[in-house]
């Protein structure tokens, strides 16, 4: 019996490695335009931090967590997201005071989870933290920057920015109170009308009953309460001028008040980027305000704001476009001792000039080694003999032409460099 992975987790192969780099490179890229420059922590830190900024009573920290007592007797978790352990490492590193702090992140993120077509147990996330800034304009530019990156990996189509505000520390507690008040009025056949799971929420996270996805709970949070009409002044405020930014930077939004997040540290400003192409995991970036954050991890009051992308329901949706595969610029073949010799020469001086060479080196007969040659996609084939190889030349393949000559072996790389070759 062979072994397989475990649950929830899977193998990036080659060709969509491809597309992963793309992904992130073009990321790193764009957001170093806007001042992003990238950060990274372990992969594993000590429990606590997740339970002290994710919340005690998430769903992430209360049941998704690979938690586990390493042989000192320390409780470390995988790491569930990003945001913390970047502004551990801010708070380490002592930066409070080189303010506005912009970073990015890329890589993998541990939630145990149910698996399903686009959600994992370990799964990618690029994302973003600016500490700082508490305005709203810090709000519009990351959304306006997501976007930006969004269209230039070519998946602008079909997807909408939702925002929300889920208040502060000063609104949010009396707002949550009637949310609980009503939640407990609603009637149902049997009792409460909510799911087991929210009548569990009702008691310790009141908030996400808004966003349960069972048809029964969506009908009561329908008619709930909203806190956008229970933020404090400077809440509402700070909502008001997120709208005006994003009415001024003409980019389309849709206020969805029932939109809350799954991490208890934000506070204010809440988005999300969906998709319509991805069924039931339709977010592919989400983030928010969390200005308290900072201070509850031991720091100074320092606002932010951050969002994270998840790289494989990019990828997915880039799957559907097709991305030609990199062939290399030439494949080397060659038969015998001395032309192998000859051939890993030649193919080290054309990697010294930047060309992506592959050597066959399974051996067997010039024919199966053509076999290979046609498959790489690669439009010139090197191919060498005893004969050649003992006059030091290289018989070179157009393999779109059918044509061949014979090259010393000096000449191949100014000839691969001619433009015709070069197109293809
Ligand atoms: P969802 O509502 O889909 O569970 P979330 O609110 O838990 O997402 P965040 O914790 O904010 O998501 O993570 C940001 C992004 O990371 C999500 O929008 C999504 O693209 C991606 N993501 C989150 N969890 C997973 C997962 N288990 N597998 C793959 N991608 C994920
Ligand atoms: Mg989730």
């Amino acid at each position: 019996m062979m072994i397989q992975t475990a649950r929830g987790v899977r193998d990036i192969l080659p060709e969509e490695a491809e597309v992963w780099h793309f992904l992130e490179e073009t990321a790193i890229t764009l957001f170093g335009l806007y001042g992003y420059q990238e950060v990274r922590t372990p992969l594993f830190e000590k429990s606590g931090l997740f339970s002290r900024a994710v919340g005690e009573t998430t769903d992430i920290v209360e049941k998704e967590m690979y938690t586990f007592t390493d042989r000192g007797g320390e409780s470390l978790s995988l790491r569930p997201e990003g945001t913390a352990s970047v502004v551990r490492a801010f708070l380490e590193a002592g930066l409070t005071r080189q303010l506005p702090w912009r970073v990015c992140y890329r890589g993998p993120m541990f939630r145990y989870e149910r698996p399903q077509k686009g959600r994992y147990r370990q799964f990618h996330q690029l994302g973003c933290e600016l500490l700082g800034p508490a305005g709203p304009l810090a709000d519009a530019e990351q959304m306006a920057m997501i976007l930006d990156y969004l269209r230039r990996v070519g998946l602008g189509e079909g997807l909408t920015l939702e925002i929300n505000s889920l208040g502060c520390g000063a609104c949010r507690p009396g707002y949550r109170e009637g949310l609980v008040g009503y939640l407990r009025s609603v009637p149902g056949d049997a009792g409460s009308p909510l799911c087991e799971n929210c009548r569990r929420r009702l008691r310790e996270n009141p908030l996400r009953v808004l966003d349960c996805k069972l048809p029964e709970c969506r009908a009561v949070a329908a008619r709930a309460p909203v806190m956008r009409d229970h933020l404090c002044p400077p809440c509402a405020d700070h909502f008001r001028g997120l709208v005006a930014e994003l009415e001024g930077l003409a980019l389309p939004y849709v206020l969805n008040p029932l939109m809350v997040r799954g991490l208890d540290y934000y506070t204010r400003t809440a988005f999300e980027v969906t998709t319509t192409r991805l069924g039931a995991q339709n977010a592919v970036a989400a983030g928010g305000r969390y200005d308290s954050l900072v201070a509850q991890l031991g720091g100074p009051e320092v606002p932010a704001i951050g969002f994270a992308m998840g790289l494989e329901r990019l990828a997915l949706l880039l799957a559907e476009s097709p991305r030609a595969a990199a062939a290399p610029a030439a494949y080397v073949v060659a038969v015998g001792e001395a032309a192998e010799l000859l051939g890993a020469r030649v193919a080290a001086s054309l990697r010294g000039a930047g060309l992506r060479v592959v050597a066959d080196l399974m051996g067997g007969s010039m024919k199966s080694q053509m076999k290979r040659a046609d498959r790489s996609g690669a439009p010139v084939t090197l191919i060498l003999g005893e004969e050649e190889a003992a006059k030091g030349q290289v018989m070179v393949k157009n393999m779109a032409a059918r044509t061949q000559r014979i090259l010393a072996w000096e000449e191949v790389l100014p000839y691969l460099d001619t433009p015709s070759v070069r197109g293809g």
